[in-house]
């Protein structure tokens, strides 16, 4: 057997039944790594002696029956979260040796349930990107065919479960980064509401929009490391008091009479028609498991690509100008004065993308062009909101498909910003208008991609997401194939 293919839960009962160790599951997980890692590159940094010593650990406190819910589980933590000691570079030359000083909450949180953490995952440079082609430490390949992206900007977290180079990973998604390649490789992912889990640590792209959540092999995972993860901080003033539920009682309810909204807006023109069928089917599966499907409309759906590329531009320009050689990260030598200095370490530090984003975000929040951009924005960005508080009122969850496309080949978009962002075209609502969404795998295109269909629900209801995704899950009929490597 081999044990990395097994789920947390999986492990979870072979380690509490004594049947293998986390030095032999970490034993197998970096045998893997050895073996796909080169035609993979899931990761920037592997932290394989220290994972070797939380395992022992952990093994320790099974034998005590000390256990963690995450005791002797290897996850890998995307390279845009600070660890210890250890070097986070967002994909991006101009942090290329930073090592942060602390632990993000999340990864505190990860060691306190005894997880075992692999390395930090490859990612778009500062998360910006759906291929993780503009990180500077080279594209990671999708582990179903690697003439293609895996998506992005978490693809290394979310290749890295596919190809079982970790059994569990955590991401981030500001735009669609945890859904979109969790899509394309044939994964779980959860993009958690705004200020469900705490952002401390995480290096900021767009804070108003910035989430963390978990990538996984099942649903179930998914509320495993939710359960480990979520939860207020005081750290963070953007992170929420709200009661954080058992999200693993949610796994295997059913979700007979729920109402289900289809928002039209989703169903346009230019979907891949073997994406459309798969979505098309996954309605018909939450039917025949007795919710009703219904049709809703979100007016404002049309704006969200335009809204997004003001906010989240914006918003990187200004948490992006810490990067200027003094305090962190890569310095341009030799320069002959301080202005100099900042000008070029920033030119040569960020790539092609970061500097798009960061002119457009200039540009947008400039004197006279604040009122006309980043307020307008947020002025749609509430009837954007509205739209999903009124489809709440009663629908208990909405289902769209996640991508327009499945995994596209590498290079395809590069040249073309505007096609590289109509890839998240299905996933920006979410993190607009603050609320969460699960996406799962609903079917294969005859190639063997996989797509996913994608849940949203109102406001701190992550728990009707995994219900109604473990209940799809179990049905659809689509879960735990992997990638023949
Ligand atoms: N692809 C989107 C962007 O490039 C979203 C990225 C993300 O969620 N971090 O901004």
């Amino acid at each position: 057997m081999d044990i990395t293919r097994l789920t947390i839960h999986e492990l979870t009962e072979l380690l509490r039944e004594g049947a293998t160790t986390s030095i032999e599951i970490t034993e197998s997980v970096f045998k893997k790594i050895e073996a796909v890692e080169e035609r993979v590159n899931a990761y920037i940094t592997l932290t394989k002696d220290e994972a070797f010593k939380m395992a022992e650990k952990a093994d320790k406190d099974i034998r005590e029956g000390k256990a963690g819910a995450l005791s002797g589980i290897p996850v890998a933590v995307k390279d845009n979260m600070c660890m210890k000691g250890v070097k986070t570079t967002c994909g991006s030359h101009i942090l290329e040796n930073f090592i942060p000083p602390y632990d993000a909450t999340v990864v505190r949180k990860l060691k306190e349930a005894g997880a075992v953490i692999t390395g930090k995952t490859n990612l778009d440079e500062f998360a910006m990107g759906s291929s993780t082609e503009t990180s500077y430490f080279g594209v990671t390949r999708n582990p179903w065919d690697l003439e293609r992206v895996p998506g992005g900007s978490s693809g290394g977290s979310a290749a890295a479960v596919a190809s079982d180079e970790c059994i569990a990973a955590l991401g981030s998604d500001t735009g669609g980064s945890i859904r979109q390649p969790a899509a394309h490789c044939g994964v779980v992912g959860m993009k958690p509401t705004y200020g469900r889990i705490s952002r401390y640590g995480l290096v900021a792209f767009a804070s108003s929009l910035d989430q963390i959540g978990p990538i996984t092999k099942d649903v179930e995972d998914c509320a495993i490391m939710m359960n480990g993860i979520a939860g207020y901080d005081a750290n963070e003033s953007t992170s929420v008091p709200e009661k954080v539920s058992d999200y693993r009682a949610f796994v295997s309810r059913d979700i007979e009479g729920w109402t289900v909204g289809i928002p039209k807006e989703y169903f346009i023109e230019g979907i891949d028609p073997e994406v459309l069928s798969s979505v098309n089917n996954a309605i018909k599966t939450m039917e025949a498991l007795g919710a009703e499907c219904r049709e809703i409309s979100l007016p404002h759906t049309e704006y969200c690509v335009a809204i997004y590329y003001i906010i989240a531009p914006s918003e990187a320009s200004s948490n992006l100008a810490r990067y200027d050689g003094v305090r962190y990260g890569f310095r341009q030598k030799g320069e002959e004065d301080l202005l100099d200095m900042y000008k070029t370490t920033r030119s040569s530090g960020f790539g092609a993308e970061v500097k798009r984003r960061i002119m457009i975000g200039t540009y947008a929040l400039s004197s006279g062009y604040y009122d006309a951009y980043y307020k307008k924005a947020s002025q749609v960005r509430m009837l954007l909101r509205n739209d999903f508080d009124e489809a709440f009122r009663t629908c208990d969850i909405i289902l769209t498909p996640t991508t327009p496309t499945p995994a596209f080949t590498i290079g395809e978009k590069m040249d073309d910003p505007l096609q590289m962002y109509l890839s998240d075209i299905f996933t920006l609502s979410t993190n607009l208008a603050g609320v969460p969404g699960i996406v799962v795998p609903c079917g294969y295109t005859e190639g063997g991609l996989p797509i996913a269909v994608q849940f949203m629900a109102s406001h701190f209801e992550e728990g009707k997401l995994i219900q109604a995704a473990s209940a799809f899950e179990k049905n659809a009929g689509f879960a735990r194939r992997r990638p023949e490597l």
